[in-house]
């Protein structure tokens, strides 16, 4: 089984790619898989960014006062050039380079970069280069540089800096808004060694203190050099004089540390960072500790499959899932940024898409998901005025949220194919709730975390379910509730073609999910214990009316239909008008954003039948056949389940696929009836960001729902494994063309194997004291007990074996 991602040579157009690929990151903060000795240029963007750490910037565009809050790109501690003699700074893009070779090792976590060149003189060098973010100590960095003049001898000068010059640059979409996030406040040399550069974020007024140690060593311990000292206004450290021999390498270190003043346990970011520099050891021994915490998280996450391609791409998801969010997110004020911590689209912020993401951490790191719910349980009062500004009640959470849970989504964007800045009404992505609540039951579901529910979870749960109470309004015409006047997960219709006002009514995804929420709101208040109940309803005011109401509305809600029983977008949506999707893909090939396509051309996507990714579909996502049958039928419509596959080929055949998303959720719902097609849209999920599918994107940022949502495709959907009914259910639809499945998961404390080898399906539990589990497989049902093992033999001899 491959735990590698090599790319062999250097590539300057996909450069940016690579380091977004390549980034090393703990949870606490990630780097980017820049080259140590390049900055930010047409073919380099090295970034630092730490989880939660945001900062806030004004512009006028287009004659409007716009505010962008960003995750901030961080002073870069990598900085390391090296020249031979008193030549020129070795650069990948000049030298003539012999041999390269990049490696992220997945396994151990662990950034690998290996060249030969030869300068102008002729002389041959190689250069091996290791980096970590550490997976144990979530404030250290690691570069290791060794240098072998293969036929030369001289002096070796290697310039390691910490470099406060840094600016949020990284996507040329944002280019003419401001970017200069950070006021440098000190920036000086601390003893032989060692640098320190302290920030402040200039809105946020967060303090960073990053510091810098450089060594010679041999064989871990440090060795003589000559340090000049570098001090270059917020650039500082050394330059070390090395001299070297023909075929004897050198290794030179540099061990960095990072707090802020978001840090718990310290005095303050500054003497956190240089008193954590002194004690730490050099880079074998914090090497050794971090690929210990990094087997240990594999332990919890692992995932083979036969097909060794996508096992291959399977790892790097979780590796970059596990990146982002990881047990050194604990006790962070962190949620789930869209695109990860490896780059600066979307700006860091949060949207829905922990959706996508908590199901693949629930079952593996509960204790991470639980943290993650717990942003969202901070910004509860920040929702809570968003939707007193709205004029409901309850908590409305914002569509794009970062800092303190206001609603960060741009006003205005700029269409790159036009040119011209235009208005976003994508904020109108009420659905953002309906996801939170979703997540609160999911985890609840994965976990059985009573304590979380109680506490926290139905706190949220029942302010959300409030605001959809609140925002469903009787129409007498349609003799119905209606939502109207928001946006859903198909960010192409955010109006009515030539009205006004943006928002479009009765959004069937939006509706569906509110009335599965306002139905579990009142099951989730029955269970809360009588003292729970009683405090949150005198807190909230809840009364039995408002919640009769609630039962009222899961009765009455509208849901629109076409003619022939398919379930409708929105209402009107039926009334659009039919899109030529093949003209469009002769003139355009790519047409994934097709809304920019046609503003462009003059048109407008409101017009069309036409999706960016799956909305209604989304129902058949996150709600089974059984349910949202039992749902539509309390919400008195006489749904027919059969109808899926064609309300699935519908929507198929008018979806541009312009978010990642949409293969993921695709792969999903053909799951059970496609299994082929299915497999078709898992592998593209799988492309996103290996083979960059939307031309550009990744390198400005990985996208982690559709990383994480291909685990929970193939967990959920292909090997069927689900959480419910205080069940471990495993229903495979397995394609058999992914070879047999191992992987790791837990399930209330259980650390569970699970095999899937066609429809033949084993799960083990590891040994200990916790109490049994019952696992359900296509009808059966088997009791699990700690260090047991249960078959289920699949075809014609189907029987349940359970043994210890
Ligand atoms: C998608 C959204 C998603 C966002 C962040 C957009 O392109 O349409 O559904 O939440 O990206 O990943």
């Amino acid at each position: 089984m491959d735990w590698s991602v090599v790319y062999d040579g250097f590539d300057p157009e996909r450069e940016r790619l690579r380091e977004s690929l390549c980034t090393v990151g703990n949870g606490y903060f990630a780097t980017r898989g820049s080259a140590p000795e390049a900055s930010a240029d047409a073919v380099h963007y090295p970034g630092t960014y730490a989880a939660g750490c945001y900062n806030a910037l004004t512009d006028t565009v287009a004659g409007r006062e716009v505010v962008n809050e960003s995750v901030v790109n961080l002073p870069d501690w990598l900085s390391t050039g090296l020249r031979i003699g008193e030549g020129p700074w070795f650069d990948a893009g000049m030298a003539e380079i012999t041999r390269y070779r990049q490696t992220l090792d997945l396994r151990r976590g662990i950034l690998v970069r290996d060249l030969s060149f030869r300068d102008e003189q002729g002389r041959s060098t190689r250069l091996v280069q290791r980096r970590f973010a550490h997976m144990e100590y979530e404030h250290v960095g690691g570069l290791q540089t060794t240098i072998q003049p293969e036929d030369w001898s001289g002096n070796l000068t290697v310039r390691s800096v910490l470099d406060g010059d840094t600016a949020n640059a990284g996507v040329e979409r944002y280019r003419d808004l401001s970017g200069k996030h950070l006021r440098v406040e000190r920036a000086e040399l601390l003893g032989d060694d060692t640098a320190l550069v302290e920030t402040e974020t200039v809105q946020s007024q967060l303090r960073i203190a990053q510091a810098i140690r450089t060594r010679v060593v041999s064989r871990g311990h440090p060795q003589p050099c000559t340090y000049r000292p570098v001090v270059e206004g917020p650039c500082v450290g050394h330059e070390l004089v090395v001299p070297v021999e023909a075929g004897r390498a050198v290794t030179v270190e540099k061990i960095a540390t990072l707090f802020t003043g978001h840090d718990r346990a310290i005095k303050e970011p500054a003497s956190a960072a240089t008193g954590w520099l002194d004690r730490l050891n050099g880079f074998d021994a914090l090497l050794t500790r971090h690929v210990r915490a990094w087997r240990h998280l594999w332990d919890r996450c692992r995932v083979d499959l036969g097909d060794a391609e996508a096992a291959t791409v399977l790892r790097l998801h979780t590796f970059h899932l596990l990146q982002t969010a990881s047990p050194n997110t604990l006790g962070l004020d962190a949620g789930v940024p869209a695109r990860g911590l490896h780059g600066e689209a979307y700006r860091g912020h949060v949207f829905w898409d922990e959706l996508f993401v908590l199901p693949a951490l629930t079952t593996r790191l509960p204790h991470v998901a639980r943290s993650l719910l717990g942003y969202r349980h901070r910004r509860l009062q920040a929702a809570r005025w968003a939707a007193r500004g709205a004029g409901a009640r309850g908590a409305m959470y914002p569509w794009q949220s970062g800092a303190d849970g206001t609603e960060t989504s741009q006003t205005m964007h700029l269409n790159p194919a036009s040119g011209r800045w235009l208005p976003d009404a994508t904020h109108l992505q009420r659905h953002v709730g309906l996801a939170v609540a979703y997540n609160v039951w999911q985890y609840y579901q994965a976990t059985g975390d009573r304590e979380f529910l109680v506490e926290r979870g139905a706190e949220m749960f029942l302010e959300i379910a409030r605001f959809w109470g609140s925002l469903a309004h009787y129409d007498h015409v349609l003799d119905r509730y209606a939502i109207r006047g928001v946006v859903g997960p198909d960010e192409f219709h955010t109006r009515y073609p030539g009205a006004n006002e943006p928002g479009i009514d009765n959004n069937a995804y939006t509706n569906v999910m509110a009335a599965w929420v306002l139905e579990r709101a009142r099951a989730l208040l029955r269970v809360l214990p009588t003292t729970r109940r009683t405090e949150l309803s005198e807190a909230f005011g809840l009364t039995a009316e408002e919640t009769d109401r609630w039962e009222h509305i899961v009765r009455r809600l509208f849901v629109p239909f076409h003619e022939d029983g398919v379930i409708s977008q929105f209402e009107g949506y039926d009334r659009l008008e039919e899109l030529d999707w093949a003209g469009l893909r002769a003139r355009h090939g790519d047409i994934r954003r097709l809304d920019r396509i046609l503003e462009a051309e003059g048109d407008d996507v409101n017009r069309y039948k036409a999706s960016k990714q799956a909305d209604v579909l989304m129902l058949f996502y996150l709600l089974s056949a059984e349910e949202l049958h039992g749902l539509m039928r309390r919400l008195s419509y006489d749904w027919d389940p059969a109808s899926i596959p064609r309300t699935i080929e519908y929507y198929l055949a008018r979806t541009s696929h312009g978010s990642t998303l949409s293969a993921v959720v695709h792969a999903s719902v053909l799951a059970r009836a496609h299994r082929g097609e299915a497999l078709r849209y898992f592998l593209e999920a799988l492309r996103s960001d290996v083979a960059d599918v939307q031309g550009g994107t990744t390198a400005e940022g990985v996208h982690l729902a559709a990383m994480a949502g291909s685990l929970d495709v193939l967990q959920r959907c292909f090997a069927g494994v689900e959480t419910r009914g205080d069940a471990l259910h495993l229903d495979p639809y397995w394609p058999t063309e992914l070879g047999s499945l191992e992987l790791a998961m837990g399930y209330r404390e259980h650390a569970l194997s699970v095999e899937i080898s066609g429809d033949h399906v084993v799960v083990r539990a590891s040994p200990g004291e916790h109490a049994p589990i019952r696992v359900r497989c296509r009808g059966e049902s088997a009791v699990l007990e700690p260090g047991g093992r249960i078959e289920f033999p699949g075809g014609s001899g189907r029987r349940a074996d359970a043994e210890r």
